[in-house]
């Protein structure tokens, strides 16, 4: 039986979401039907909107940071069954591809499918107004249900509210892998977070929960500022210059160990003045997206080979969902990981585009649509 819903749909580049009538088939072969309790509100999501970051076509329902309870699953489906309590990941983790095979389930060859938005068929199980829909990292949890493949799909215990769970299935752990995967934070280090947002708080925290001593974030936004210290953030500056200065007598002129880049849209002058703030041994780790077009980058050779810096890209914070996104959520239970403090704001599915506007404004670091 189809299940009749809503969604928040794009239907043209530079549009705003609209909410329209979703007509969701059963699940297939290999697919799960998920009702979802809440979704984050990620950045990328607005990148998709603006037509940064185009999908293959649309229409397209928004959103991929979700969590919810298995309502019914397709033929050949054996890690979840109805009843389970799932966070939805925004790259699958089939864990038999050599990627995920080798420890990177954040490279899973599946996840080449997350803007194109399909199931894995090749088909859809999402219509509005008898147009198939495309998902978002084919998970579009805008909308009060879904279905998506069973890699998608992470068990988590039942213990965990479902509403903090959703926001582990992509910016949680985009940030805090930043911290702990990409720039290999240690004990008593200086780090720099570029950008306090939705995974630029989690870098922060991920820096913190690591054992870094200093923990300096960047932000133009005073109120953004002052949330990073909630979750970590031992000193705040307005611009890199000022962070550059500042390193210069907090560090005795060693400069950070580590620098994470997590602003909203990354440009090639970020990533030199990041480069810049590092010392000798110093990783930059770089998650943000910008123009995808965009190949120009200006820093300095001589300091990146003189004092033998790393600059490393960073997907999905190169976690592993399957390892990583349980044991975040002990973390938040043993209260070392904050996920009650990232959401400053909740909506309806009707405010998607109030909630975007209100990160915008600098009003929420996650906005959060709730389904209850
Ligand atoms: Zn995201
Ligand atoms: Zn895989």
């Amino acid at each position: 039986m189809p299940v009749k819903t809503q969604a928040a749909v794009l239907w043209e580049y530079g549009q705003d979401w609209r909410i329209e009538e979703l007509e969701l088939d059963d699940p297939r072969e290999g697919e799960v039907l998920v009702r979802l309790a809440a979704s984050g509100m990620c950045h990328s999501d607005e990148h998709v909107r603006v037509g940064d970051l185009p999908l293959e076509a649309l229409p397209a329902i928004g959103g991929h940071e979700g969590a919810g309870i298995v309502e019914k699953v397709g033929d050949n489906v054996t890690s979840v069954k109805p009843g389970d309590h799932v966070v939805l990941s925004f790259i699958p983790a089939c864990g038999r591809c050599p990627s995920c095979a080798a420890g990177h389930q954040n490279l899973c060859d599946e996840g080449a499918g997350i803007g194109v938005g399909l199931q894995a068929d090749g088909t859809s199980r999402h219509h509005v107004r008898g147009h198939d829909a495309r998902l978002m990292c084919m998970l579009g949890t805008f909308a009060p249900y879904t279905v998506t493949r069973e890699s998608s799909v992470i068990r988590i215990d039942e213990s965990i509210p479902l509403d903090k769970a959703a926001l582990v299935g992509c910016g949680v752990t985009t940030g805090w892998g930043t911290a702990v995967y990409g720039a290999r934070v240690s004990a008593g280090e200086t780090v720099v977070v570029m950008g306090i947002g939705g995974v630029g708080a989690n870098a922060v925290q991920g820096a913190r929960v690591a054992g870094a001593s200093k923990i300096i974030a960047v932000d133009p936004s005073e109120w953004n500022r002052e949330q990073a210290k909630i979750f970590g953030a031992t000193h705040t500056y307005a611009s890199a210059a000022e962070a550059r200065a500042a390193l210069v007598d907090l560090t005795r002129g060693r400069m950070a160990d580590a620098c994470l880049i997590t602003v909203g849209v990354v440009t090639g002058e970020i990533i030199g003045d990041a480069v810049s703030l590092v010392g000798k041994l110093g990783r930059v780790a770089l998650t943000s997206l910008g123009d995808t077009t965009d190949t120009r980058v200006t820093l300095s050779m001589f300091e990146l080979t003189a004092w033998q810096k790393t600059l490393v890209g960073c997907l999905f914070g190169n976690a592993n969902p399957r390892y990583d996104v349980p044991r975040l959520l002990e973390l938040y239970q043993q209260g070392d990981l904050l996920l009650d403090e990232l959401i400053t704001r909740t909506y309806t599915l009707d405010q998607v585009n109030q909630g975007y506007e209100d990160m915008r404004a600098h009003r929420n670091i996650r906005g959060l649509i709730r389904y209850d």
